[in-house]
């Protein structure tokens, strides 16, 4: 029944994962996954959700099913969180959702069986599951790429970016935008830059989604990265209707608990009631439920000041030893003299930055010194420590300098 199914490509990222684990080397280091790590290389707990659940597990704990559009206590946390003091101006329907992933499926597939848009617009580079889920929605909507990343001065593309957008995109149009901590070039806009990309939607009519799955990562502060959702909430005088694919998986280090939302920000109260009724059609269709136990941790957390306060300190611990780790790998390539633009990796933000490493230099890493990144040389600094920081430097000046 099943022989003539085409082969399919494994998933490169996931592929990595289990190499790794079955490498034997004592150095081997993992600079691979979008998964912040503490200073042993170890996956953090952060202390603010390790105190919420002693908080939840404190009080009678049901098991419950959610309403159809999740725990309404993460719900409205997820929109405090994202919108803040534009949250009042806005009319915003908002769902829980299986992570940052499920954000991104469902509005992918909302806004295909809705406004049905003939393009998709994506960052050059971009997150890789984008065009995928796009593509497993519809093979209809087609997948175009905006430059994004400048390869050669490791800076934004910012006037490629407008320019394509002014003459190839159309009335109708979809573009993902990454809101902070691009993923994976950890190039963000500036704020001039994103007024200019707002402008360049509304001139088009070209429907914007913000990829939000790194709020808290790029300043340390999620107020300061939720900036340009704010900006878009507020532009033509309150009237820009679009949406944000939000993410708990990092900023709170929920990845296991698959925790997300989806806001979709409309003009008037009689469109919110037909995209509330189509997303709850969608989701009854296929998950009839949202998961509970990391919405409700998410949700102790942002009611209870303390934890509030803990999770505050939390995002500051990650983005610092990030930056930390940033400098240390810069400062480790500059004393070696290796060949390479390496001023970008102190002003990039968040988990990831670009290091310009040809495909055969990735596998000359990861063959001669058992050091893992993606085949594009994006290198997550969450895998580096004190301890492997200058063997990776080491490393790396070897593989550009053979
Ligand atoms: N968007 C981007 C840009 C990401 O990098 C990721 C995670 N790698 C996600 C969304 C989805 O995250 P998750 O499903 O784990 O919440």
């Amino acid at each position: 029944l099943f022989d003539l199914i085409p082969e399919e490509i494994p998933d490169g990222s996931f592929a990595m994962i289990e190499d790794f684990k079955t490498d034997s080397h004592d150095k081997k280091v993992n600079l691979s996954p979008g998964i912040y790590r503490d200073e042993n290389a170890k996956t953090w707990v952060l202390p603010s959700v390790k105190q919420a659940r002693v908080a939840r597990v404190d009080q009678t704990f049901d098991h419950d099913i959610s309403p159809q559009l999740g725990y309404p206590s993460l719900v409205s946390t997820a929109q405090q969180i994202t919108f803040r003091d534009t949250l009042s101006t806005r009319v915003i329907t908002s769902m829980q959702t299986i992570a940052g992933t499920g954000a991104n499926h469902f509005i992918a597939q909302f806004l295909s069986e809705t406004i049905q848009p003939k393009t998709v617009w994506l960052s050059a580079p971009s997150w890789e599951n984008h065009p995928k889920i796009w593509g497993h929605v519809s093979s209809a909507i087609k997948q175009r790429t905006y430059p994004y990343y400048d390869y050669q001065t490791s800076t934004l593309d910012i006037e490629g970016m407008i320019s394509t957008l002014r003459m190839d995109g159309s009335n109708g149009d979809v573009i993902v935008l990454q809101a902070c901590a691009h993923n994976p070039t950890g190039l963000d806009p500036s704020r001039e830059s994103w007024e200019r990309i707002g402008q360049i939607c509304e001139e088009k009519g070209i429907f914007p989604i913000f990829d939000s799955a790194y709020q808290g990562f790029a300043t340390g502060d999620p107020y300061n990265d939720a900036w340009p959702i704010r900006h878009f909430a507020t532009r033509s005088n309150g009237t820009m209707e679009f949406a944000v694919a939000q993410s708990f998986s990092k900023n709170f280090g929920l990845y296991g608990e698959r925790i997300g939302a989806l806001h979709i920000v409309t003009r008037n109260e009689e469109s919110a009631g037909k995209v509330e009724a189509v997303l709850k059609k969608i989701s009854r269709a296929e998950i009839t439920s949202t998961p509970s136990f990391g919405a409700k941790i998410v949700a102790t957390i942002f009611h209870k000041p303390e934890l509030k306060e803990q999770w505050y300190k939390d995002l500051k611990t990650m983005s610092g030893r990030l930056g930390d780790m940033r400098k240390r790998l810069h400062d480790g390539l500059i004393q070696r003299n290796t060949p390479g633009n390496w001023g970008h990796l102190l002003t990039d933000v968040g988990m990831f930055s670009m290091m310009g490493l040809s495909q055969k230099q990735v596998a000359a890493l990861r063959e001669n010194f058992h050091v893992y990144l993606l085949p594009t040389g994006r290198l997550s600094f969450t895998g580096l420590t004190h301890k492997n920081v200058e063997y990776v430097a080491d490393s790396i000046h070897h593989v550009i300098t053979l």
